[in-house]
């Protein structure tokens, strides 16, 4: 066995916190590197120097699940506070509540339907001619019609993408993003909430094993797998193999912070769906948490662009040409040994934070499992988004 037995966890995420967790706890010894100067990767929580504002530091986090272990595994790191995702938007100077919903009908259509009815007239919105969707835009017209999507999905989608949704596949809309009644609740799941103390703290509380060592500001180069038995990556698949075939597409984000002497909109996320306005969305971190009680407020508007090398990868674009070139990635990965490539960068997937731990909580088991040479050790590399 190389590197003494040692394992090597690639990132202080999620995915990493939870990989090295599991197998601390079985008896390890971790070494954990990220290359930023804080844990919890894309989840980093801080407190706001000027406000006192807890801040979602890379873009908004609602925990949400119907994963009961999963929950469990969260509340034992954490409390978890009641919190309800509610989304507004705003659309040629109207505020709407998102997902569409009755109340959004309604408005939009200056209507009173019941239900069924908003039901019968969405139905004759919709474009019947459109048999078999191929783009985003024909998909977004079958199910609602021209003057919901315009309103709803065209801009937002255009400005997140950074293209036309007449570019992107349908399979992104996967099924009628309407809801007939006045539910506002942005998650269908069966648990939802927000830690108390942020999620740093959450994850912090994940690393804090006596077997664990934690190493920031450091980053990691393939050429130290031979001093360890084992290396856990979840940084990116194509940084891994040094971009040698290019960079795998990803949209970026760019923050830009203001602050407000008390409530700026009343909500945590206002989405802007029209094109004239070049951010995407303007998020108020206090709202976050409601249980806290701040004067000053701090908000952030989210401009979206394509993803450079020097820059923070965000949202994995997976049009035919990187859907090429991951799989040559993929191929490479398959053929290195003592190497598990999880999490969000590692398969180049987007990831919910759930959806993350129960990956690692499984990866970690698998390994425990002793199949940790097996092909099979790579199978989120090849799990569909
Ligand atoms: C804008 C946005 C909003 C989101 N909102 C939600 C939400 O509301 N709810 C939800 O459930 N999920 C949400 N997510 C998803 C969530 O961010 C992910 O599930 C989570 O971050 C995945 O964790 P990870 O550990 O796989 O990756 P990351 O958090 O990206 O962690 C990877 C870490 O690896 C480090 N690293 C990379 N390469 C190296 C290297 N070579 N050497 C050393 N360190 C390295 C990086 O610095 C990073 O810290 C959102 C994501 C985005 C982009």
């Amino acid at each position: 066995m190389l590197g003494n037995g040692k394992i090597a966890v690639v990132g202080a995420g999620l995915s990493g916190a939870v990989i090295g967790r599991e197998l601390a706890q079985a008896g390890y010894q971790i070494e954990v590197f990220d290359a930023r100067n804080h844990i919890a990767g894309n989840c980093h929580t801080e407190r706001d120097t000027e406000t006192g504002v807890m801040v979602h530091v890379y873009g908004p986090h609602i925990f949400h699940t119907d994963d009961t272990e999963v929950w469990e595994y969260v509340n034992r790191f954490q409390t978890f506070m009641p919190y309800k995702n509610r989304v507004k938007t705003t659309s040629n100077d109207q505020v709407y509540s998102l997902p569409v919903n009755l109340h959004t009908i309604n408005q939009f259509f200056s209507k009173n339907f019941r239900p069924e009815e908003a039901r019968a007239f969405i139905d004759e919105q919709a474009d019947k001619t459109i048999d078999d969707p191929k783009t985003f835009e024909e998909q977004a017209l079958r199910f609602v019609g021209r003057d919901l999507y315009e309103a709803f999905f065209q801009g937002y989608t255009q400005k997140q993408w950074g293209c036309s949704p007449t570019e992107l596949p349908a399979s992104i809309l996967k099924r009628l993003p309407v809801r007939f009644n006045y539910d506002d609740n942005y998650f269908f799941h069966k648990y939802q909430g927000m830690p108390e103390n942020g999620y740093t703290d959450m994850i912090g509380r994940v690393l804090d094993h006596e077997n664990i060592t934690v190493n920031l500001e450091t980053q990691f180069h393939r050429s130290q797998n031979r001093d360890f038995s084992h290396v856990f990556y979840s940084g990116p698949l194509d940084g891994y193999f040094d971009y040698e075939i290019g960079q795998l597409g990803y949209r970026t984000l760019d923050f830009e912070r203001f602050t407000y002497e008390g409530d700026y909109q009343g909500c945590a996320v206002m989405n802007y769906g029209d094109v004239s306005v070049p951010y995407t969305r303007i998020t108020e971190h206090k709202h976050f948490s409601p249980w806290e009680e701040h004067a000053g407020s701090v908000c952030y508007r989210e401009f979206s662009r394509a993803c450079r090398r020097e820059d923070i990868p965000y949202y994995p674009v997976r049009l035919i040409k990187e859907k090429e070139q991951l799989a040559d990635y993929v191929s490479r990965a398959e053929r290195e040994t003592s190497i598990t490539f999880v999490g969000r960068l590692g398969t180049y997937r987007y990831l919910d934070m759930d959806v993350t731990i129960r990956e690692a909580l499984d990866t970690a088991r698998f390994y425990l499992s002793k199949k940790a040479e097996s092909a099979s050790m790579r199978a989120f590399l090849h799990t569909p988004v």
